[in-house]
């Protein structure tokens, strides 16, 4: 059997042969774009080299990229634990070419990598192209002999890539793979292709715009190549697994959580081992990558992916802080391919021992605050706004912890009331400010705040952690 480590590294190699400079994956915390919150795709450290900003040694590269998908314009986090495909933090494998190859070559380079290298059955995969791209869908057929039903066309947004709201876009291609008709789930196009039986295993864009603004598109200087397939993704493909979570990658995380709390990891539980593993993985990295939690921005969403993670180790029946004892498994898996992880290790795991410790008794309250008013509402009536605002403001339950929590329970929160309670504590704190000294001063730095958002210290030194700008 492959392992993770064993597949990432064939990849990395194979393009390394094929003329590809190896780079080391980047931050979670891009450094050369303030519009993204995470580095959610391999490419975002080139964004610079697409757009012909910035030149590198090499037109073609490989990566392993961290990813995270939580937050922003991708996020993935209210898919954990309900589809087996999608984790917050991921590794992106991925091969760049910058004015170099293009659509003949990106194509044929991975259909030999799945086919010959991995070695996986053709007649299992399929591929998407974008509707408009006759050029794609006719090398599917050259390249690969694929016949025409297994080239699906898409119109959608799903084949046409975009880093963010600007930046590097084109159209793309998909390859599939189909674990079989025994999991519900139909093709891509089709009604139920959110199913988990074709899954999409690696993406090929073919960048050949960026976007300005919502209005303009400029083609890029010259055409290049952005691909991105997911490392627990194909594991699972190439470890006879349906389920990401059923690799190695994230079976070791899964046992100790089992061992340490004292609950099976299948069976009853297996949800919420999984969503503490992926959540576990997410909080290391961003540790590891200079965040830490906080109340605004980056550290917010950490905190957020944290104090989920907690809530499901409090449903284990965890009586200690449980996700702080799992790093050594994290750690030994992942460390040598990502040595900020290693070098991170105290931080990480002291980070969350604090803030599982500092939780603990807050949750355990708000539980409860939550179980007595869902208990006097009908079997699916909504939660108000003002208890949702006071699990927040009181309990320190982020608004989507207590939206998680009703949602296996078929039960929303009033959203429209939370903001309003929102809005209304936030003006009586500006009042209570503004009676309490040089009043020119407190407007203009809350308007300031406004405009600007909140700024977050992130850490000194978070580029030599990382072992590069
Ligand atoms: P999906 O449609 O399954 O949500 P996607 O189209 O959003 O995936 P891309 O943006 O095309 O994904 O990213 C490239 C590749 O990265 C995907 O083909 C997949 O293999 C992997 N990937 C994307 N999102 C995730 C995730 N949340 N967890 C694990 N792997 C992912
Ligand atoms: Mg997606
Ligand atoms: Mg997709
Ligand atoms: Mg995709």
């Amino acid at each position: 059997m492959s392992s993770g480590n064993d597949i990432r590294a064939t990849f990395l190699d194979y393009f390394r042969r094929n003329g590809h400079e190896i780079v080391d994956s980047s931050s979670l915390v891009p450094h050369n774009d303030p519009t993204l919150l995470f580095t959610a795709a391999g490419m975002v450290q080139f964004k610079n080299v697409f757009t012909g900003n910035e030149t590198r040694p090499y037109n073609r590269a490989v990566t392993s990229q961290k990813c995270l998908r939580a937050g922003g314009k991708h996020n993935d986090l209210e898919n954990v634990g309900y589809t087996s495909r999608h984790h917050t933090f991921f590794e992106m494998l991925g091969n760049f070419s910058f004015g170099d190859y293009f659509k003949d070559l990106a194509i044929e380079l991975a259909w030999n990598l799945v086919t010959k290298e991995f070695g996986l059955a053709s007649d299992r995969l399929l591929v998407t192209v974008y509707s408009e791209d006759e050029e794609a869908a006719a090398l599917w057929r050259k390249i690969a002999g694929l016949p025409d039903e297994r080239i699906i066309r898409i119109s959608t947004s799903d084949n046409f890539w975009a880093m963010g709201d600007t930046g590097p876009c084109g159209p793309c291609s998909e390859i599939f793979y189909d674990h079989g008709d025994h999991i519900p789930g139909g093709p891509p196009g089709s009604p139920d292709e959110d199913g988990d039986r074709f899954v999409e295993i690696w993406n090929l864009v073919f960048m050949q715009y960026e976007q300005i603004d919502a209005d303009t598109r400029n083609a890029l200087p010259r055409p290049s190549i952005d691909t991105g397939m997911g490392l627990e993704r194909i594991a699972a493909v190439m470890q006879g697994k349906h389920d990401n979570y059923d690799t190695d990658l994230l079976r070791a995380i899964i046992e100790a959580s089992a061992e340490h709390s004292g609950q099976a990891a299948n069976g009853e539980h297996a949800v919420s081992h999984r969503v503490i593993a992926d959540h576990l993985r997410a909080s290391a990295f961003l540790i590891a990558d200079g965040v830490l939690p906080s109340n605004e921005g980056r550290g917010y969403v950490l905190r957020r992916i944290m104090r989920r993670g907690m809530r499901h180790a409090h449903k284990l029946g965890s009586k200690d802080p449980l996700m702080w004892r799992l790093v050594p498994s994290l750690v030994s898996m992942m460390g040598v391919a990502f040595p900020e992880l290693a070098r991170a290790d105290a931080l990480i795991t002291e980070t969350l021992r604090l803030e599982e410790t500092r939780f603990k008794d807050t949750l355990e309250r708000g539980l409860k605050l939550l179980e007595e008013e869902t208990d006097k509402l009908s079997a699916s009536g909504s939660l108000a706004g003002d208890v949702a605002f006071k699990l927040y403001d009181t309990y320190g339950f982020p608004l989507d912890l207590t939206q998680d929590i009703l949602r296996g329970q078929g039960r929303g929160v009033d959203t429209d009331g939370f903001n309003v309670a929102m809005d209304r504590q936030r003006a009586a704190a500006r009042k209570a400010w503004a009676g309490s000294g040089d009043a020119a001063t407190e407007t203009l730095w809350f308007e300031l705040r406004d405009r600007l958002g909140a700024t977050e210290f992130l850490g000194y030194g978070t580029e030599t952690a990382e072992g590069q700008i």
